[in-house]
């Protein structure tokens, strides 16, 4: 291309040329994306959507729509055109904005602590570089651990989840106890309202730990696999199978706290691929009702064992829409159960409001909605920022937790990420028709692509959340309110009538 095409190429053509068709709406902001061979989805500011034929898009955009059209009243009442240049009803739309985004008027809600980096397992997936049992070096020392909570208590949320993390750390539940009772003390003052939550690989419960955390009212998060062969084969325990003694230790619990009180996380590997029934069902037998299918993260040391832990994206959504398939066709025969990521991505769809689940939130979870105080003191932006670090990249350190909370929270390295952590000014999301469904993850894309805006054409995020949210709209297209139905259920974790 010479220079004289290039002058012409970028020339601004007169507003004419786009005033093609014979109707005189005005176009407001909306996107759009091409759900399957005949359907396309368009998508409001607010998230609300319209299901229409391939080529509607480009219909609204040449003025080609005709207000006799039954779309045309559609198109008017969720803010896609309007016959004025701001319609009289725009206050309704900024309060529904201002609702989608009200998450970040509470600011930093989850808190983790890592008490200890000790270990009794030895999971080939683990991000951080565990150590054995007896090395208390690794635990946080009460000092910090102090000036954690004291940090806890300076964020405007009036609703806060203090989460213990290890390694295991019951390892450490000397820790565990001094934080919720040090975190109960200070809240006779503060007064918010606090989760505290155990993640724990549930092999070593005592009878003093199970009867304190039913005197807090603390909820466990334990790691469950799916089978044993398949459990036991990725989270490996020296001299003992793994397996049992979760499931042990799951009951123990549920008796002690009561069966709500216990959750399941498990995490998807290469092996994990081709099971995806096998792995719902287990969840089934042992009595849960909802089940995450989570992908590996590519963080720290779990990138160690390329074999066992790194997989395609698109093997990982055939497991995901398998299992999703699966878990629909029980809720069609009675049977309820919930798939949790495509509930949150419903959440966003179908209600007005917003939802707390960091990994896809825009702006960003990191310190908007998360901050990890390590066991050495450091202070990290999210729980795989200190991933990182364990592999020597202190890229998302934020600081010491002897320092202060406006350096730590609003300082130079939070005002740079914040460059980054909105999918409304990134390259690519700006324009996706799914912008208002996803979110930002600056973390992810510098561990997977050396940057924090990552580059969405070869990102396995963009990847996996574009196809995840089409399939969702497909699904929705093809099944229509029968599928609603089952959706609405999972939303409002209410079997269907
Ligand atoms: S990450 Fe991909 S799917 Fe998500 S908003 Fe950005 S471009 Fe869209």
């Amino acid at each position: 291309m010479d220079a004289g095409t290039i002058k012409e190429f970028r020339k601004f053509k007169s507003i004419d040329k786009y005033n093609t068709g014979t109707n005189t709406y005005f176009l407001l902001p909306f996107r759009f994306h091409q759900v399957n061979n005949e359907k396309e989805v368009l998508v409001n500011e607010v998230g609300d959507f319209l299901i229409v034929p391939i080529g509607t898009s480009t219909r609204i955009a040449n003025r080609q729509i005709n207000d006799k059209e039954e779309i045309y009243a559609d198109l008017i009442a969720n803010f896609f055109i309007s016959e004025k240049p701001i319609p009289d009803l725009i206050d309704i739309l900024a309060t529904r904005y201002r609702t989608k985004k009200s998450f970040l008027d509470e600011f930093t809600a989850l808190h983790i602590f890592v008490v200890s980096l000790r270990c009794n397992h030895s999971c080939h997936y683990c991000q951080v570089s565990r150590v054995s049992e007896n090395k208390q070096d690794f635990d946080i020392s009460i000092a910090d651990l102090k000036a954690g909570i004291e940090h806890m208590f300076r964020t405007p949320s009036s609703s806060i989840t203090m989460e213990f993390q290890g390694g295991e750390p019951l390892l450490a539940f000397d820790k565990v106890k001094y934080g919720i009772q040090y975190a109960n003390l200070l809240n006779e003052v503060h007064n918010k309202e606090i989760t505290f939550v155990i993640c724990t690989n549930a092999t070593v419960f005592s009878d003093e730990i199970l009867e304190f955390c039913a005197q807090h009212n603390v909820v466990i998060s334990t790691s469950l696999d799916g089978p044993a062969f398949l459990h036991n084969a990725n989270r490996p325990k020296t001299g003992t199978k793994s397996y049992e003694m979760v499931m042990q230790g799951i009951e123990l619990a549920r008796e002690k706290l009561g069966h709500d009180k216990i959750s399941a996380l498990m995490t998807t590997t290469t092996l994990s691929l081709d099971y995806p029934i096998e792995i719902i069902d287990n969840y089934i037998e042992n009595g849960f009702s909802n089940i995450f299918l989570r992908p590996i993260s590519p963080y720290g040391f779990a990138l160690k064992n390329i074999k066992k832990n790194h997989y395609q994206t698109q093997r990982y959504l055939d497991f995901y829409k398998k299992g999703l398939d699966y878990i629909i066709q029980l809720n069609k025969n009675g049977h309820f159960m919930v798939e949790d990521y495509t509930t949150v991505v419903l959440k966003k769809i179908l209600t007005p409001f917003p939802v707390s689940y960091v990994d896809l939130q825009s702006p960003a979870g990191m310190i908007n909605n998360v901050v990890v105080f390590n066991y050495d003191g450091s202070v990290y932006a999210t729980d795989e920022s200190r991933m990182l670090a364990e592999n020597q990249d202190f890229t998302f350190k934020l600081g010491h937790v002897q320092d202060s909370y406006h350096s730590l929270f609003y300082g130079e390295k939070a005002q740079y990420f914040s460059k980054f952590w909105s999918n409304e000014t990134l390259a690519g999301c700006a324009d996706c028709g799914f912008q208002a469904y996803c979110g930002a993850d600056p973390v992810f894309h510098y561990a997977s692509q050396g940057d924090l805006e990552g580059f969405r054409p070869t990102s396995d995020f963009c990847t996996k959340n574009m196809e995840i949210i089409r399939h969702i709209f497909d699904l929705i297209d093809r099944e229509g309110n029968d599928i609603i139905k089952i959706f609405n259920s999972w939303i409002n974790n209410t079997p269907q009538n």
